[in-house]
């Protein structure tokens, strides 16, 4: 627990006493049988950072019995290749972490790529109830018409609704928001607390499908989510903004309560810089190449992320007990 973290990491806090939703602990974590995901993008090379995220997910799974699925975030047509998917599974089998079937279809993981009509069948029955519409917008009408500055960091551009009422042509465009009303969304992390966002403010109707025909993150990731069951979402705090947004999504779909949510620490280079999938220093081949041993990453992982001094080695079959201890403290869920 907090008395693990090293002094100047007081952001890692978990919380206690959220007992109100059932399916889950009175501390806010799911209850067995549970399901989370491990849902990399094919677009680089694992490296440290996804290392932090495995650590996270397999030790809460273990720690608390739960399930961890394989989603293979592809929905991105042209960056995703076939190649480093099979290198980031190659990577997962050396840190010894194997995920569990996909419940529905039996399979070792499932592909973004290969789940169109999935996607497809939920912007339909959103588009039923008059909540979608095609959008013509160019990426530089919205920022003229919002006055954003492209590509300023930590500023996101805010879809201001232009196409909304515009009856824009089907078949003009692929381009397809869903109408995201005025809404606060509340929820809780488990290691951040209460927080409270308003998408419609944040990010405006939400891209379901862009112009080129990909479905966007914000979109798959919810769909699949529901889909799959998933009950707790690891992932880094880089993603704590989408959350509202997801939330939000889900609820239109259908979901009933959303799930756990979970953000850690997400790691930097020693000057701040994030770390990129091509950064040598940090990928898991490189290490792997330089004679690290999947103990000595997985360590190295846990010193990044603050739960541990560094040093030695972390085996995976270790980590539901080094998160049940460093991240649980060891309560009963
Ligand atoms: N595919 C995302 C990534 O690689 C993870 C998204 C998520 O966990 O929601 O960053």
């Amino acid at each position: 627990m907090d008395e693990a973290v090293p002094s100047g990491r007081s952001a890692v806090r978990w919380n206690d006493g959220n007992g109100e939703n059932d399916g889950m602990t009175e501390a806010g974590w799911p209850r067995a049988p549970w399901r989370t995901r491990f849902a990399p993008a094919p677009t680089g090379r694992l490296h440290l950072g996804h290392a932090v995220n495995a650590l996270f997910v397999w030790g809460l799974a273990g720690a608390l019995g739960g399930r961890v699925l394989l989603r293979i975030e592809d929905h991105d047509r042209v960056r995703s290749r076939a190649v480093h998917e099979q290198a980031l599974l190659d990577d997962l089998d050396w840190l010894g972490l194997a995920p569990d079937p996909d419940p529905a279809s039996g399979a070792a993981l499932v592909r973004q790529s290969e789940r169109g009509a999935l996607y497809e069948r939920a912007l339909a029955g959103l588009a039923g109830r008059d909540l979608v519409y095609p959008c013509d917008c160019t990426r530089r009408a919205v920022l003229a018409r919002t006055g954003a500055t492209a590509g300023v960091e930590g500023v996101e551009l805010r879809y201001p609704g232009t196409c909304r009422d515009r009856a824009v042509e089907a078949g003009r465009t692929t381009t397809r928001r869903v109408r995201l009303e005025r809404e606060a969304v509340a929820f809780r992390d488990l290691r951040l607390g209460d927080q409270l966002q308003v998408p419609a403010e944040q990010c405006g109707d939400l891209l379901a499908r862009d112009r080129d025909g990909n479905w966007t993150y914000q979109f798959a990731v919810v769909v699949d989510d529901l889909a799959q069951g998933i009950d707790l979402v690891v992932r880094g705090e880089d993603l704590l903004a989408s959350t509202g947004r997801q939330i939000q999504l889900g609820r239109l779909l259908g979901r009933a309560r959303p799930a756990a949510f979970l953000h850690h620490p997400l790691i930097r280079h020693p000057d701040g810089r994030k770390l990129s999938k091509s950064a040598g220093d940090t990928g898991l081949a490189e290490l792997r190449a330089a004679g690290w041993s999947p103990g000595r990453v997985l360590a190295e992982a846990a010193r990044r992320a603050g739960l541990a001094p560094g040093g030695g080695e972390l085996a995976a079959r270790d980590l539901a007990d080094f998160v049940g201890d460093r991240i649980l403290g060891r309560r009963a869920p």
